[in-house]
C-alpha cells in the first residue's frame, strides 16, 4: 500500500514496524463547540484510511486524543484557552462543555459511519504523562522558564521544522500576522509546554500541580504523551488536517524526538481543507456549517460522506449546496442499484464472467493502494455496475467495496422491495394504463401524480409504464 508521507514529501510503500499491524494516531477534536463539516471531512479521510488498511488485511490499532484543555485561540501561545471560551459563553464548567461537545462529536461521526478509535483519551486524563515528558525535556536542556510558561527551545533542535520544510528563521509566532509576539520567548517559534497560573491565566479554571507549580499543559504536548502511551514510539501513521503541519505536528515531533531520541511516527498524512463557496469556513465568515445544518436541510450525513468520496484527500474540496445535491442523487442511485441487484439475485444467473469480476476487484484494490485514490475506486464501482458481469457478482463486489466507502449499502437488505406495489398503486397503475390506451393524457398525468404522492416514481418506457417505490435514505 502506497501512501503520501508529508515528512519525506514522497509517496512510499507502507512498512509497518510490526508487520501486518498498523498503529494509527489521529488528532482529535477540540471539544468547545460543534464540529463543522470541514473538521468532519478530516475525520472521514482518516476513516477511509483506516478502512483501507483493514481492507488490505492489516490489523489496526487506532488511538485519538480529545483536546479538553490547553488549545488556545489562534493555535499559538496567545489568546484564551478555547475550553474556557466555551465555558464562559455557556456559563458552564469547562469539563461539562467538553463532555457535551465530545458526545456530540461522536454522534456526528457515528452518523457518518466513521469507525470509532480503539482508544480515546482526553488531555485532562493524561496530565502525569505530559508532565513526565516536560521533565525529561527539562533534564535534557530543551526548555527555559519565562514569566507565564515553561517553553520548548526550538533553537536546540537542529532539524526543527522538518515536517513543513519551513526554516526556523521564517517561522512566525502563531498562524496569523497580528498575533502579538510573546516577550517571554527567545524565538518566535518556541512554544509553551506548561502554562503557569499567572497574568491572564491567573483564573484558569482547570489546573494541576507540577514541578513548576500549578498550571495547565500547552496544546501540543498532549498528543506526544497520549500517542506514546497508547501506541508506543515510534508508531506507524500520524494524521490530521493540513493546518496541523506547520505548528501542531511540527511541535509534537520536536518534543517527542528531543525527549526520547526517536522519531514520533514514521508516516505523517494530512487531509486537505474543505472550503465553502471557495472560501474559509468560520464563525466570523458566517458560514459555519455543521452536520445538523445539513440534516435540517433534508440531507443525510451519508450524502456528505459520499460528497467527500468524490475528491482525493490531498485536494481541496469546495462545498456547495448543488454539489451536495448531486452527491445525494448519486448515493440514491447507488443504493437503488444495490437494492435492485439484491432483488435480482433471487433469480439465479448463469455466471460466465468470473475473470471480469476479478478484474474489477483488482482495479479497486489498486486504486485504494495508490495513496487512497477513493475517487478512482468510486469510478471503478460505477464501471463495474454498468458492466456485463452477473447481478450476483455485482452485488457481492459492491458490498465488498462498501467496506471502504462506508455508505451502509448492506442496509438495502432491510428496505422493502421497490418493485412490489401496494394494492392502491396497482389499481392506479391499471387505471393509468387504461387512460393511456384511450390517449386520455390529462387523466394519465393526474394518475401519475397520485402514484407519485404515494411515494413511487413512474417511468414511461417503450415496454410500457414502470413503477418503482422510492426508497427513503
Ligand atoms: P480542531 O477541533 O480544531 O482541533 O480540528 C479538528 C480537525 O479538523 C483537525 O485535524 C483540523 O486539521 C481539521 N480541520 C479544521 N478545519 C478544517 C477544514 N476547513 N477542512 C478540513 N479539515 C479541517
Ligand atoms: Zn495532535
Amino acid at each position: 500500500m502506497k501512501l503520501y508521507n508529508t515528512l519525506t514529501k514522497k509517496t512510499e510503500e507502507l512498512k509497518p514496524i510490526n508487520p501486518g499491524h498498523v498503529n494509527l494516531y489521529t488528532c482529535g477534536p477540540t471539544v468547545y463547540n460543534y464540529a463543522h463539516i470541514g473538521n468532519l471531512r478530516t475525520y472521514i479521510f482518516e476513516d477511509l484510511l483506516k478502512r483501507a488498511l483493514l481492507y488490505e488485511g492489516f490489523q489496526v490499532k487506532h488511538a485519538m486524543n480529545i483536546t479538553d484543555v490547553g488549545h488556545l485561540v489562534g493555535d499559538g501561545d496567545e489568546g484564551e484557552d478555547k475550553l474556557e471560551v466555551g465555558a464562559k459563553r455557556e456559563g458552564k464548567n469547562p469539563l461539562d462543555i467538553a463532555k457535551f461537545y465530545k458526545e456530540k462529536f461522536f454522534q456526528d461521526t457515528d452518523a457518518l459511519n466513521i469507525l470509532r478509535p480503539d482508544t480515546v483519551l482526553p488531555a485532562t486524563q493524561a496530565i502525569p504523562e505530559q508532565v513526565e515528558i516536560i521533565k525529561t525535556l527539562e533534564q535534557k536542556g530543551f526548555t527555559y522558564i519565562g514569566e507565564k510558561a515553561i517553553y520548548f527551545d526550538t533553537s536546540k533542535l537542529a532539524d526543527y521544522g522538518k515536517l513543513s520544510g519551513q526554516k526556523l528563521s521564517e517561522k512566525k509566532s502563531g498562524a496569523r500576522e497580528e498575533v502579538v509576539l510573546d516577550p517571554d520567548k527567545k524565538h518566535p517559534a518556541d512554544f509553551a509546554l506548561w502554562f503557569f497560573l499567572k497574568g491572564k491565566y491567573e483564573n484558569h479554571i482547570l489546573h494541576w500541580a507540577s514541578p513548576w507549580g500549578e498550571g495547565f499543559p500547552g496544546w501540543h504536548i498532549e498528543c506526544s504523551a497520549i500517542s506514546r502511551k497508547i501506541l508506543g514510539q515510534p508508531f506507524d501513521i500520524h494524521c490530521g488536517g493540513v493546518d496541523h503541519i506547520g505548528t501542531h505536528h511540527t511541535n509534537e515531533i520536536a518534543q517527542s524526538e528531543a525527549a526520547f531520541g526517536l522519531p514520533l511516527a514514521n508516516m505523517w498524512m494530512h487531509g486537505e481543507f474543505l472550503l465553502v463557496d471557495s472560501g474559509r469556513m468560520g464563525k466570523s465568515e458566517g458560514n459555519f456549517i455543521t452536520l445538523d445544518t445539513l440534516k435540517e436541510k433534508g440531507f443525510s450525513p451519508l450524502d456528505y460522506r459520499y460528497m467527500c468520496l468524490q475528491a482525493h484527500y490531498r485536494t481541496q474540496l469546495n462545498f456547495t449546496w448543488e454539489g451536495l445535491h448531486a452527491a445525494k442523487n448519486a448515493r440514491y442511485n447507488l443504493t437503488l442499484k444495490a437494492k435492485e441487484l439484491l432483488v435480482g439475485n433471487k433469480i439465479v444467473t448463469l455466471d460466465t464472467s468470473a475473470t471480469r469480476a476479478t478484474e474489477f476487484g483488482i482495479k479497486f484494490a489498486n486504486a485504494i493502494s495508490d495513496d487512497l485514490n477513493i475517487t478512482q475506486a468510486l469510478a471503478v464501482a460505477w464501471e463495474m455496475l454498468g458492466s456485463e458481469i452477473s447481478g450476483s457478482q455485482k452485488f457481492d463486489l459492491l458490498m465488498q467495496f462498501d467496506r471502504i466507502f462506508g455508505l451502509r449499502l448492506e442496509e438495502v437488505k432491510n428496505i422493502k422491495d421497490t418493485l412490489v406495489l401496494t394494492e392502491d398503486v396497482e389499481k392506479l397503475k391499471q387505471a393509468r394504463e387504461h387512460a393511456r390506451q384511450k390517449k386520455d393524457f390529462a387523466k394519465s398525468d393526474e394518475l401519475r401524480k397520485q402514484i407519485e404522492e404515494l411515494g413511487y416514481e413512474v417511468l414511461d418506457t417503450p415496454e410500457g409504464q414502470k413503477i418503482k417505490r422510492k426508497i427513503s435514505l
